[in-house]
């Protein structure tokens, strides 16, 4: 899959039985539909949390293309002390830039400490 951001081919690392397409060039990630929620340690709770993004209709981020369908995804805000912007595809998944998702993890998002490691040993910026 080519990394929406910035056009490179990702790299697809397998963590848990989730499949993560992650860009070395810019450090972004892609997940598809179900694979956040996958990670999360208590499933139901990142249902929740999911459902609480709010439509971020005046970013100004650059509108990025789903890699998957080529149609402009959406921006969504997941509203916390530090806000995350992502992009979301609404049939495919979700990408996030460079840091978001240490920003999500940092936040306090119940991801399982083995996959949170990781992710740590991945991004090194947890
Ligand atoms: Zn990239
Ligand atoms: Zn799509």
């Amino acid at each position: 899959m080519i990394c929406p951001q910035c056009g490179t081919a990702m790299i697809v690392l397998e963590l848990d039985n989730t499949e993560i397409d992650h860009c070395f060039s810019c450090g972004g990630v892609w997940l598809d539909i179900g694979e956040l929620e996958k990670l999360m340690e208590d499933y139901s709770k990142g249902m929740v949390w999911l459902t609480e993004l709010i439509p971020a209709e005046e970013s100004t981020e650059r509108r990025l293309k789903c890699p998957i369908c080529q149609k402009e995804m959406e921006k969504l805000v997941w509203d916390l002390k530090e806000p995350v912007t992502m992009d979301r595809c609404p049939d495919h998944g979700i990408w996030l830039d460079n840091g978001e998702l240490a920003a999500i993890i940092r936040q306090g998002a119940s991801i399982d400490a083995q996959i949170a490691l990781l992710f740590e040993e991945i991004f090194q910026k947890i």
